[in-house]
């Protein structure tokens, strides 16, 4: 399903299987784990394929149970001024 010519480069999106992948949903955030994402073999931009967007649709609109809810940790990038 991945294996195309990458949008942005001259790159293949190959597949990969990441440990765990963070997507954004209008409802929030979504972990999915071990998740076959394709990936640029050049510049590295992440491609979804459209079961895993239903996926995460379905989870995050209550649809799916998901296997745990986990907390995510959010940090703050604080810029510091150089004066
Ligand atoms: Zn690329």
């Amino acid at each position: 399903m991945y294996g195309y010519n990458c949008e942005y480069c001259d790159g293949i999106v190959r597949e990969r299987v990441v440990e765990k992948e963070v997507f954004k949903h209008k409802k929030g955030f979504v972990m999915l784990e071990n998740v076959p994402i394709g990936i640029c073999d050049q510049c590295g931009y992440r491609y979804y394929n459209s079961k895993i967007m239903k996926k995460v649709h379905e989870i995050a609109e209550g649809k799916q149970i998901p296997a745990r809810t986990e907390p995510i940790p959010v940090a703050r990038y604080v810029y510091e001024m150089a004066c």
